[in-house]
């Protein structure tokens, strides 16, 4: 059985991507019936999109200048902590009260 390249369209993107013949035959070898339907892009976005992606902002930290990322846009003039120094300023947390039970049963 012969390969030839063939020009498909994304689904999700509308882009055109090329399924080659080397594909092809991969997806022969592996008896897929289907045609991919996603471009690269999209289905490197779809492998990531389990995990939720969250934003990830390059900074430094305000206390320690050790860089880290931050998933969410620091506001200018916020102190911007790294994680460690995040657990530093954490007081800790004093005993938690026993959660009140609630006895009402309807
Ligand atoms: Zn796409
Ligand atoms: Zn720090």
């Amino acid at each position: 059985m012969e390969f030839t390249d063939r020009v498909l369209k994304c689904v999700d993107c509308g882009a055109e991507f090329v399924f080659t013949a080397g594909e092809q035959l991969f997806f022969h070898d592996k008896q897929f019936k289907n045609d991919p339907k996603h471009c690269k892009q999209c289905k490197a976005k779809r492998t990531r999109g389990s995990q939720r992606v969250r934003p990830e902002t390059r900074t430094t930290c305000s206390e320690c200048s050790a860089e880290t990322t931050v998933p969410f846009k620091p506001t200018q003039g916020r102190p911007v902590l790294c994680r460690s120094c995040f657990q530093k300023q954490q007081p800790s947390p004093p005993a938690a009260p026993e959660h009140e039970q609630s006895t009402s049963q309807d």
